[in-house]
């Protein structure tokens, strides 16, 4: 009997149809409608930012503004298109006039995001910014503190590569942070490919032996 490859992209779209009603808090009073995320749905690298912006509340895509142009030309800088990922933000719905996410906000939104890399399952979360990367990382540190720094983290259930980076929309408007954006960009192909060992498509036996969920990331070498 042949196996039957898994179809993650069906479930994923119908999630988001489901939270295209979402009234889980009050931006679903001033939104056009709710931005969910767009992509690869079998992506093993998703990026998080924010919340949608002007023109994402008005197509209803994620980083379609300059931020998203950014983030593209980033992309093919590592040889990606958006196609080949799976771009999301912590929040769904666009904040008046742009303004910070509010805690009771993140908080009520915050499961369609777990949802989502449950159902995606990455290997690689680069978070854009503070609020994703506080979100995720369940850490206080802000993002000039983390941004490059990898981390083994346990999300959705999985084993997974956490990767802060500082947010496009920031990096625009100011050349030493898109210097450093550039660079920690590049390093993402490698992580990707990285020997996670619980990751590795074929770990070596010597490896198995090591390999647990439960091992520090210490361990793992990756801090
Ligand atoms: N900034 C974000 O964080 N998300 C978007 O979708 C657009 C801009």
């Amino acid at each position: 009997m042949s196996a039957v490859p898994v179809d993650h992209g069906a479930p994923l779209e119908a999630y988001g149809r489901e939270v295209a009603g979402c009234a889980r808090c009050r931006l679903s009073q001033g939104r056009t409608q709710v931005v969910f995320g767009a992509g690869n749905p079998h992506a093993d690298l998703m990026f998080v930012g924010e919340a949608p912006g002007f023109h994402e509340d008005k197509q209803g895509l994620p980083f379609v503004g300059q931020a998203g142009k950014l983030l593209e030309k980033l992309l093919a800088g590592i040889g990606l298109q958006r196609s080949d990922v799976y771009i999301a933000n912590v929040l769904k719905c666009r904040p008046p006039g742009n303004r910070d996410p509010q805690p009771d906000e993140i908080e009520a939104c915050e499961s369609h995001l777990f949802r989502q890399i449950d159902l995606i399952e990455p290997t690689v979360i680069a978070t854009l910014g503070n609020f994703a990367t506080k979100l995720l990382s369940g850490r206080p540190l802000g993002i000039t503190r983390v941004h490059g720094q990898e981390q083994s983290t346990t999300l959705a259930g999985r084993r997974l590569l956490l990767y802060p980076l500082y947010h496009p929309a920031a990096a625009l408007y100011t050349p030493a942070m898109l210097k450093v954006l550039e660079s920690d960009f590049a390093r993402i192909p490698e992580l990707i490919g990285s020997a996670i060992p619980e990751l590795a498509p074929d770990p070596a036996p010597e490896l198995t032996l090591v390999a647990t969920p439960t091992l520090p990331a210490e361990q793992l070498g990756l801090f």
